[in-house]
């Protein structure tokens, strides 16, 4: 299966050759701060998997932590996905800069104990205080 995406201003396009591992809600501070919202649904990639089409000159990316590097659009700031140092071979991609509409696996929520007080959880998903091992 092949999906593709682009950030907002379509500077960047993407495609995935191969599936999107279940995704999970994140709702830790920073997902928040990158994503200005209440979470980020976020879906484990293969690199390999992971293809530019357009805009690598676009690319950015910041480090928030040591380990993790968060990386948009240059232009018009969308979140494409992130990695982390100590795992280069995935990426955590943000899956609503997706432009297929597919369903996709929602498996949980995490960084539940650092989430929005405004942020009310309406499902019945397995929550996680921090990062499930
Ligand atoms: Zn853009
Ligand atoms: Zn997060």
């Amino acid at each position: 299966m092949s999906l593709k995406g682009s950030c907002l201003c379509g500077g960047i396009g993407y495609e995935i050759d191969g599936d999107l591992s279940p995704a999970m809600f994140c709702h830790c501070s920073k997902c928040r701060k990158s994503n200005g919202s209440a979470f980020a649904l976020n879906s484990p990639v293969k690199a390999s998997d992971f293809k530019l089409l357009s805009g690598e000159h676009l690319l950015r990316s910041y480090a928030s932590s040591e380990d993790a590097k968060r990386f948009f659009c240059e232009t018009c700031g969308s979140p494409i996905y992130s990695k982390r140092m100590s795992m280069p071979e995935i990426l955590r991609l943000r899956v609503g800069t997706l432009d297929d509409d597919i369903a996709i696996e929602k498996v949980s929520h995490i960084f539940v104990a650092s989430k929005a007080a405004w942020d009310d959880i309406h499902d019945d998903l397995p929550q996680f205080a921090e990062r499930p091992e």
